[in-house]
């Protein structure tokens, strides 16, 4: 007698288990799309990595998400696409041709937001980007990408903003916080990927005045979800994208690699993770 094959499942890895709201958008998906499946948070200490992943099929898994501080480290232990190489860090596995594959959601789940809130967005020929993080480098990856010819990138540190240029090329270029003002009349888009403006952090303080009156302004940011740097671009009548947005759609790829169907990011799931953000 043969057993009853189980239904997919796909897991997020981190250390700790923090809370995510990863499992409350897969599971509206799996339930809104009728698929038998399930996706868990799996407490994985650092030296338990390697096997964990190894033995990811083993444990009855079709692919997973990766969180802090594991991004990095699964690289080894996979096979990474350009962008989780270029990026340094992935956020999604799955199987193809019974190999590990990894790749860093993040680009997509940036620029699928902006084609979403803002579309258009990617005529702009110059960008300005503030911070040099993991999130920076995700979003330098989706404008080049998408045919962004230059990209100002003001970061307090700037020795990791020139880490960052090295590995993108020309079109990327360091800057220090005092150029801002000089950068913004330039910029079509302004995206901000530092934590300045989430709560507990400190204020960003932007003259979002200065942009061009085509601007798209981009925060990362999702706590608050309408940041003083959106609420600014708004009431000038710049078209902006928030951190949710992102948030969302970065989570699309990994549920389609997973599951066979491509979800859509619906006014639906955006207010059931809204409710859950806001109550935290
Ligand atoms: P990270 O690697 O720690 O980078 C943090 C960045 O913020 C660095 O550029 C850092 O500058 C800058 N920063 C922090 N405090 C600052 C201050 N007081 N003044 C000036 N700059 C400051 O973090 P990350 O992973 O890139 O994440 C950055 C933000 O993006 C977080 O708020 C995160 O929640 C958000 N995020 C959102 C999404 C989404 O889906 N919406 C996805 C990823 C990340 P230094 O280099 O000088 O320290």
């Amino acid at each position: 007698m043969t057993s009853p094959a189980r239904p997919p499942a796909a897991c997020l890895i981190g250390w700790p288990a923090a809370h995510s709201r990863s499992p409350l958008i897969h599971h509206y998906w799996l339930r809104t799309l009728g698929i038998e499946g399930g996706y868990v948070i799996e407490a994985v200490p650092p030296d338990d990595l390697r096997d964990f992943v190894l033995r990811l099929s083993l444990r009855g898994f079709v692919g997973a998400n990766v969180t802090i501080p594991h991004k990095e480290k699964v690289l080894a232990l996979s096979t990474p696409d350009a962008r989780a190489q270029a990026i340094g860090a992935a956020n999604t596995l799955w199987f193809a041709d019974g190999e590990l594959r990894a790749t860093n959601t993040d680009v997509e789940g940036f620029a699928s937001n902006l084609d979403a809130s803002a579309p258009g967005w990617d005529k702009a020929e110059e960008a300005l980007v503030l911070g040099a993080g993991g999130a920076a480098r995700a979003v330098v990856f989706g404008l080049l990408e998408r045919g962004i010819k230059r990209v100002h990138l003001v970061n307090r540190t700037l020795s990791r903003a020139e880490r960052l240029a090295e590995t993108f090329g020309a079109a990327v270029e360091p800057a220090t916080w005092d150029k801002v003002r000089g950068l913004l009349p330039r910029a079509s888009l302004l995206v901000n990927t530092t934590s300045l403006g989430m709560h507990g952090q400190g204020a960003l303080d932007i003259d979002v005045g200065l942009l061009p009156q085509h601007a798209v302004v981009a925060d990362l940011v999702y706590v608050p979800l309408q940041t003083e740097l959106l609420k600014a671009a708004k009431a000038r009548g710049l078209r902006t994208a928030d951190g949710l947005g992102m948030l969302l759609h970065q989570a699309v790829r990994g549920f389609e690699l997973w599951f066979g169907q491509r979800p859509q990011v619906t006014s639906e799931l955006r207010a059931l993770v809204e409710a859950d953000l806001t109550h935290a």
